[in-house]
């Protein structure tokens, strides 16, 4: 959406860029996605958000786990994404249904 002809872009990303200038590290990514013109995009502000999102060293094969009988889905048995978050509870379904 623009506002006074300006869009607020928002992205996200996983660890704290360590050593690094995160702003510009970001900035250079997105140049490789959107091209030259995110040269001119000006950082705002960084959100460290502490345990925002499950470690991706928690997901599993199956995209749900299973502990006594009680189903667990979500995005931390798969991808840290609204996608990996769908795939889960769809695979958990499929699974529930299968031995219904
Ligand atoms: C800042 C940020 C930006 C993001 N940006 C993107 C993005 O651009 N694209 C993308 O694909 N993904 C993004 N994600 C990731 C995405 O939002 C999540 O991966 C997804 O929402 C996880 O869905 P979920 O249903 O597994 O878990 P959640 O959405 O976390 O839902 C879990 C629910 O369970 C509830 N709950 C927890 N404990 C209990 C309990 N004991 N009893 C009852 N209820 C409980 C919680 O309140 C919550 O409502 C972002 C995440 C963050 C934090």
């Amino acid at each position: 959406m623009l506002l006074n002809g300006k869009a607020l872009i928002s992205v996200s990303v996983l660890g704290e860029g360590e050593g690094s200038d995160l702003a510009w590290v970001v900035q250079e990514e997105l140049k490789e996605w959107f091209g030259e013109k995110v040269a001119a995009w000006k950082h705002l502000r960084t959100d460290l958000i502490k345990e925002a999102l499950p470690t991706q060293e928690e997901t599993n094969l199956l995209g749900f786990r299973e502990i006594g009988g009680v189903f667990v889905c979500g995005d931390h048995a798969m991808c840290a994404s609204i996608e990996g978050a769908i795939s889960s509870g769809k695979f958990t379904a499929e699974a529930i249904f299968a031995i219904s």
